[in-house]
């Protein structure tokens, strides 16, 4: 387990590195972000004993069993699941970034937590690029008028934006949603609305973060191809229907 995890992450940075000079962009202007849902804390620690420093976690209850073994080792750590908005305050406490903000209730939630603790946090927006009604995310045609809204409240510093890809699909359909998050990302920018600094393109994962580099990501987030395969499928984290508990 050790040395495949280690070995896994070695091979993982090639691929970036080869996207990147494939597509003649800098490997530097690439993060690696760890998708550690399911993952235990020994096994982070190994992935930061090698340098890694940026994880993203799905569930509170997981941020919280994992912190007080993580914390020894200075790491950032960014929310990428569904956000309940009863669960705001404990993402804010163990998190630096939230990605998956996707709708106005919640924003104004967190605003309200933010607001009480006097302090500002970065944020970015999701958005379901693949319109599959199984993922979360802001709808590609109100991302413009959801930014607006979000920009109006100064607690919130937005610094990217974040999506799944569409899942076995032809490359072209993968592609497709990869270029609409950077489209929206280059009109909002153009709008050059308060607390918004769109940096920052999350998208890529195990099997598509060639083309999500290929199409601008800045972030790729990576589980399967590092940690292994999971217990729970996909479902268990995407889709509000079938999450029980
Ligand atoms: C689990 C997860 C990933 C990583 O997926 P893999 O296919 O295991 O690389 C990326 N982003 C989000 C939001 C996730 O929940």
């Amino acid at each position: 387990m050790e040395s495949s995890i280690i070995q896994n992450i070695e091979f993982t940075n090639q691929r970036i590195s080869k996207a990147c000079i494939k597509s003649g962009r800098n490997p530097n202007d690439v993060k690696l972000l760890l998708a550690s849902k399911t993952v235990s804390a020994e096994n982070i620690k190994l992935a930061f004993l090698q340098g890694q420093t940026l994880i993203g976690e799905n569930k509170v209850q997981e941020l919280k069993e994992k912190y007080d073994a993580l914390c020894e080792i200075s790491h950032i750590t960014h929310f990428i699941g569904h956000l309940q908005s009863n669960k705001i305050k404990e993402v804010l406490k163990y998190t630096q970034c939230i990605q998956s903000v996707d709708r106005i209730d919640l924003v104004q939630k967190l605003d309200q937590q933010l607001q009480l603790e006097g302090r500002q946090q970065e944020i970015m927006l999701q958005i379901n690029t693949s319109a599959e009604s199984s993922k979360f995310g802001a709808n590609p045609s109100e991302a413009i008028a959801f930014a607006k809204v979000v920009s109006q409240y100064d607690t919130l510093k937005v610094t990217g934006l974040m999506t799944i890809g569409i899942f076995k699909a032809p490359e072209q359909e993968i592609r497709k949603c990869f270029k609409l998050l950077r489209n929206i990302q280059l009109e909002i920018n153009a709008l050059d609305l308060p607390n918004f600094n769109l940096k920052e393109l999350s998208m890529g994962m195990s099997n598509d973060l060639e083309i999500a580099i290929e199409e601008g990501a800045t972030i790729v987030r990576v589980g399967t191809a590092i940690f292994g395969t999971r217990i729970y499928p996909n479902s268990y984290y995407w889709n509000e229907k079938i999450i029980t508990k």
